[in-house]
């Protein structure tokens, strides 16, 4: 996870929060939300925001994310329409807005309002440890240690770590260019790797 900017919200969704009144359920005040398109404009707005990235996993999105209520609104209606409860999620079963359901936990971090890059520690093995309980907490309700995650990270990750050792010996002035590079997926995981090794 890493810090998130929210931008400003759609009318579309300001509307339907100052007119839903919470006499019909969340769920179908949703499903009519996404009738003529609106819900299609928020995540599309989301997914850009979030350059395409789960907003959890940091894993791509490749056509599968859906809008995630970070807080259920099965728990709370007024949370149905909120923007700052929103985010783009991957849809697998194992991690992130799937895997929390209908849970809610006080120390999950929404990362549109928290920083949560120094709880996370990432390694090139795809393994991820987080800096307190809270953290490990979280790593576990949200399956960021998911072996389909670990797996993927570790694929992409050891590979870039080797090509930066290699250049630190040969030509290190070389890796200035890639602490202007934003890498995708797994933007944190990368940034941490590349950090070790040039002493950041
Ligand atoms: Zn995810």
């Amino acid at each position: 996870m890493h810090k998130l900017n929210r931008p400003t919200e759609l009318t579309e969704l300001a509307q339907a929060r100052r007119t839903y009144t919470g006499t019909i359920s969340q769920d179908e005040a949703w499903k009519n939300f996404g009738d003529n398109g609106e819900r299609t404009k928020v995540r599309e707005q989301l997914e850009n925001t979030q350059n395409y990235l789960c907003a959890y996993c940091e894993n791509t999105l490749a056509n599968d994310g859906h809008i995630d209520h970070f807080k259920p609104k099965s728990l709370d209606w007024r949370v149905t329409f909120d923007w700052d409860n929103l985010v783009v999620s991957c849809t697998y079963n194992d991690s992130c807005g799937k895997k929390k359901d209908n849970d809610f936990e006080f120390y999950w971090l929404n990362p549109y309002s928290t920083d949560p890059e120094e709880m996370f520690k990432f390694y090139a093995n795809g393994q991820i440890r987080g800096t307190s309980a809270d953290a490990e907490n979280i790593i576990k309700d949200f399956g960021l240690d998911c072996p389909r995650l670990e797996k993927k990270r570790n694929g992409i990750l050891e590979s870039y770590q080797k090509v930066l050792l290699d250049l630190a010996t040969e030509q290190p002035d070389a890796l200035e260019y890639f602490l202007q590079a934003e890498e995708s997926p797994f933007p944190t995981a990368h940034k941490q790797i590349l950090n070790e090794i040039i002493g950041a």
